[in-house]
């Protein structure tokens, strides 16, 4: 609106002013070297005006002239940095789709245009991995180390890079030096409990575990139970140097954080078997058996009775069956000790019990153990053996997150190496003759004797 109202005002000046000079006739002469300019006062003024606005135009052009240098080079840059962030976020996406040549090009494209190592490191560390060049991608990552703003990515990428190669020692100094450097962050402390649990170094573990937990990696409610899980193993492994009263307070404290552990309970309650105290080992068992019975804790069980004699340990398994007369193990255990009482009976009708409730591999074991130890090495006992191929398998401890199943429990998969993954039950995708070595052999389970809950893992890979 001003400009409009400025610019009628300067048309109106200059009607104005031509139309005063057109009303005041009159003629100019100009005299100059010999040159003589006759005019009149209006064309003089036109040209006056005219050479006015050329003088303008060239005074602009000049100014234009004088600043373009700088104005150029500014328009030159920020269309190589435009270039850049392009070929940058092409990268990207080229190493998201897996397109190894695209990634190593435009990386390549990114670092050039762009001069800002910060940005261009880590995708040019992930073209190099995705061309199998681990060599370079480390050089990237270790270069990433340098600068604060990309050391915690740069360690991430070669902790990547040492666990891949298997390197557990290196893998670990990283994850420390990330965890220093972020102590809140979560995949720190998780890598780092795996590690030292994956080690057996299980007090270091303890201490990555409440790490774990104060950076929320792992919900405190689900604290307790990881702690028995390396408590049990540190009981397990004092129990196995012969220090019993460590290996006593250890499995104590497991059992007391979580009851249904069960190698903790069985650990526990061997060891309170063996330094008299049948009562408390009885308890340990029953605290466990209430949760999920188990063949380890059955065993323990079995050792709880001091000196008595097979008809009273067939007594006592009964017991064991009493308190869960639904589970499987209960009826197995006791047909194991009424095999060895000779109580033919009932070990069979047990066994008949145990083949309705689960037709696995185990039963029929037993039930061959049962007809040999009857009948001798008869047809019968082959038949039942014949039947344990086809037989359903039997459960074993499976990995909740590789399906990995091991003879014995531990606090660390054997396979993926994840923590306190194992859980008792059936893996439902893995092939049946995986669990083949989690059972006893049958001689020795009806001969009754105990497998103590302590001893090396024997995972079945
Ligand atoms: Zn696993």
């Amino acid at each position: 609106m001003r400009k409009a109202l400025l610019f009628f005002l300067k048309v109106g000046l200059l009607v104005a002013a031509a139309v005063w000079i057109a009303r005041r006739p009159g003629t100019v002469q100009i005299e100059w070297q010999g040159w003589l300019i006759e005019t009149s006062v209006g064309v003089l003024a036109l040209g006056a005006l005219m050479i006015a606005i050329l003088a303008a135009v060239l005074y602009s052009l000049w100014r234009f002239l004088l600043g373009s240098p700088g104005a150029f080079g500014r328009y030159r840059q920020s269309a190589r940095r435009e270039r850049g962030y392009l070929a940058l976020t092409q990268g990207m996406v080229a190493v998201a789709a897996g397109d190894r040549e695209a990634a190593r090009k435009f990386a390549r494209k990114a670092d050039v245009l762009l001069n800002e190592p910060p940005l261009t490191l880590l995708l040019s560390a992930q073209a190099a991995q995705l061309n199998g060049d681990e060599q370079a991608a480390r050089k990237y990552f270790e270069a990433m180390l340098e600068r604060p703003e990309t050391e915690f990515l740069g360690l991430r990428g070669l902790l990547t890079q040492a666990l891949k190669a298997g390197d557990g020692r290196r893998a670990a100094e990283l994850a420390q030096r990330a965890q220093a450097l972020q102590p809140k962050a979560q995949w720190p402390a998780l890598t780092l409990l795996e590690l030292e649990a994956k080690e057996g170094h299980w007090t270091d573990a303890e201490d990555a575990l409440e790490k774990a937990v104060k950076a929320k990696a792992i919900p405190a409610a689900e604290a307790p139970r990881h702690r028995a899980a390396l408590l049990a193993e540190r009981a397990r492994m004092a129990a196995a140097l012969g220090r019993t009263e460590e290996a006593l307070t250890l499995a104590q404290k497991a059992h007391d954080l979580n009851p249904g552990l069960i190698p903790a309970a069985a650990l526990l309650a061997t060891l309170r078997a063996r330094t008299g105290n049948a009562k408390a080992a009885r308890r340990a068992v029953e605290n466990a058996w209430r949760i999920q019975p188990h063949a380890d804790l059955a065993d323990a069980w079995g050792e709880a009775g001091g000196e008595a004699d097979s008809l009273a340990r067939v007594k006592r398994f009964e017991a064991l069956v009493a308190l869960d007369p639904g589970s499987v193990e209960g009826h197995l255990a006791l047909a194991r000790a009424a095999i060895v009482a000779k109580l033919w009976g009932e070990a069979a009708n047990h066994l008949r019990i145990a083949r309705d409730m689960a037709p696995t591999a185990r039963v029929h074991r037993l039930l061959a153990e049962l007809s040999r130890a009857e009948h001798g090495d008869g047809a019968e006992a082959r038949e039942w053996l014949a039947k344990v191929a086809g037989a359903a398998p039997d459960p074993a401890w499976t990995c909740a997150r590789c399906g990995a199943e091991h003879a014995l429990w531990s606090a660390s998969c054997h396979r993926c190496g994840g923590f306190d993954t194992l859980s008792w039950g059936r893996g439902a995708t893995l092939p049946a003759t995986s669990a083949a070595p989690a059972i006893a052999p049958p001689a020795a389970a009806a001969a009754g004797t105990l497998a103590p809950a302590l001893g090396t893992d024997i995972a079945s890979r």
